[in-house]
């Protein structure tokens, strides 16, 4: 059995189940806030001698990481599918590859992205600006279950490539995973006490903040959210929050809908529609409606639940029981509004956490499913009049993670998506740009702030300061300074008429 730390002064225990079998898999301690500060401390203390390596040192570490990753990739998908009750496959797609492959963009890049940016000064041109980039020292991380490896995982490796340390609050949901993460990671020979896994609940989380981190990376739904950037704000703690989802998929009349069709059934299902940039409500306009819900059905009535520690299924288990309500939930107020089911709407029999796929056609704007977060396996098709209407509906929602246009007219297809409220709007594909490490994840509105990814957020894990100096000789005084006079003054002024002389 995985344990985490056991704690005497807080015995409590997490047990952590397998929701395709009720089966427990395992328990973990709970951190107290001292045990927490205590974590803190010793991140800190390894992060001074960390920052001290060299990137070259760094980047082969963390190859060695790569290695170990690789090298248990089977049972590291296992475990992964066992604990969250997402498929094998999606384990090994969305989990285990990303991560290899994020590691190696920035491994291969950290120095590059890393070195000193000059700023050219357009007009003081005797003096000298640039960027430097120091670690922020203890970066935290809180995390949700639904990707228990990729996103800490992910968030870490680019923390230890530029320089900092990484304290984990995992989610409560899946805390072994985190806990196996840190074990690759003694492995792999990384400095031990660099990466500290503190397991818990909510307080855990709060104690993470209170205790003298340097940046907050938070992943999880948008009260939560909210609640950690407020602590984070009282604290001058930088905070990226990335938040919940509702994305749209808008799907013109000249879309192929072969591509389409099968690109819904898997950015609705996929994780058993428990990803933030699940496609939740598709706007079809008429023209097409019929024939792409039909191509939807069929599609979905095709895909195989059940166990999914198996090669041959596509559709896992509910990691989190609370989900199966709220699917449950919505998809009864709609129907009580005249929503249909097409296929699916009920919990499949037995010890497991089953919700079977489902589709749903007659949707309209203003039902809730439309407007609140499902994050489980459900469709709802809502039938517009043309793209502007879609536009509309997509653009009517708190939320903005993510969201999908589909057309054949690919410039036509970049118009609609700039018209878009949505951090990321992709064009006749779904979800798929988590897994580019050189693209933005981000969010609009009450999806979140800030971003993950990108080199400008291998950066953003630094402080970046400014060294502005002289490049040649500098006079003894510069005529701004001491002593004013009203000559002074008109002589800056002139000055000043005849920079701007010109429009
Ligand atoms: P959650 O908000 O319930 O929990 C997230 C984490 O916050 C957990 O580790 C939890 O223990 C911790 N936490 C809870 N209360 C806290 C507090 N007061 N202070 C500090 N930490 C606290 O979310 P969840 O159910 O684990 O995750 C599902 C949500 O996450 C969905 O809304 C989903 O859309 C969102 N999500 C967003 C992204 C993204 O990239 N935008 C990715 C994955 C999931």
């Amino acid at each position: 059995m995985a344990r985490a730390k056991k704690v005497d002064r807080a015995p409590q225990e997490i047990v952590s189940y397998n929701p395709a079998t009720g089966e427990a898999l395992g328990s973990v301690g709970v951190y107290s806030t001292e045990d927490v500060r205590e974590a803190v401390q010793r991140a800190r203390d390894a992060q001074r001698a960390w920052a001290a390596f060299s990137f070259r040192a760094r980047k082969e570490r963390l190859l060695r990481l790569r290695q170990v990753i690789i090298d248990h990739t089977d049972d590291l998908c296992e475990r992964i599918s066992k604990e969250n009750g997402k498929t094998l496959q999606e384990a090994l797609m969305s989990e285990v590859l990303p991560t290899v492959d994020l590691l190696t963009y920035f491994a291969k890049r950290a120095e590059k992205i890393l070195s000193p940016q000059k700023i050219s000064l357009h007009l003081f041109k005797q003096r000298g600006s640039y960027i430097h980039f120091v670690p922020r020292g203890v970066i935290g991380i809180i995390s949700p279950w639904n990707f228990p490896f990729a996103i800490p995982m992910g968030e870490s490796i680019m923390a230890f490539l530029s320089g900092n340390a990484v304290v984990l609050k995992p989610s409560e949901v899946t805390p072994l995973i985190a806990v196996h993460a840190k074990e690759l990671f003694e492995k792999a020979g990384m400095p031990k006490d660099l990466f500290q896994v503190i397991t818990g609940e909510g307080a855990t989380g709060q104690a993470l903040i209170d205790s003298g981190i340097d940046m907050m990376f938070f992943t999880g739904s948008v009260p939560t959210g909210k609640r950690v950037a407020e602590a984070c704000g009282a604290r001058l703690i930088p905070c990226v929050t990335e938040l919940g989802g509702k994305a749209p998929a808008v799907v013109c009349p000249d879309a192929d809908l072969e591509r389409t069709a099968s690109a819904l059934t898997w950015g609705g299902f996929a994780n058993s529609g428990q990803v933030c940039a699940s496609v939740e409500r598709v706007y079809a306009p008429e023209s097409i409606h019929d024939e792409l819900l039909e191509m939807v059905v069929e599609k979905t009535k095709a895909l195989r639940q059940g166990n999914p520690n198996s090669f041959n299924t596509d559709v896992g288990a509910i990691c989190l029981s609370r989900q199966i309500d709220v699917a449950r939930d919505l998809i009864d107020d709609a129907v009580e509004q005249g929503a249909k089911i097409r296929t699916g709407g009920s919990r499949k029999e037995g010890d497991g956490m089953f919700f079977q796929p489902t589709v749903l056609e007659g949707v309209t704007q203003d039902m809730r499913i439309v407007h609140e977060e499902i994050f489980g396996p459900v469709l709802p098709f809502v039938k517009v009049k043309d793209v502007n209407e879609a536009l509309r509906h997509a653009n009517d929602s708190h939320l903005g993670l993510t969201a999908y246009v589909f057309t054949k007219d690919r410039s036509r297809g970049r118009e609609i998506a700039e018209q878009i409220e949505s951090g990321t709007v992709m064009v006749n594909d779904v979800m798929a740009t988590y897994g580019m490490p050189e693209t933005p994840w981000q969010g609009v509105k009450d999806s979140g702030v800030g971003f993950v990814h990108t080199d400008d957020g291998l950066r953003n894990m630094c402080q970046s300061r400014h060294v502005h100096y002289d490049r040649i000789i500098s006079l003894k005084k510069e005529p701004w300074w001491y002593p004013y006079s009203e000559s002074r003054f008109s002589m800056l002024k002139k000055f000043m008429k005849l920079l701007f002389r010109r429009p």
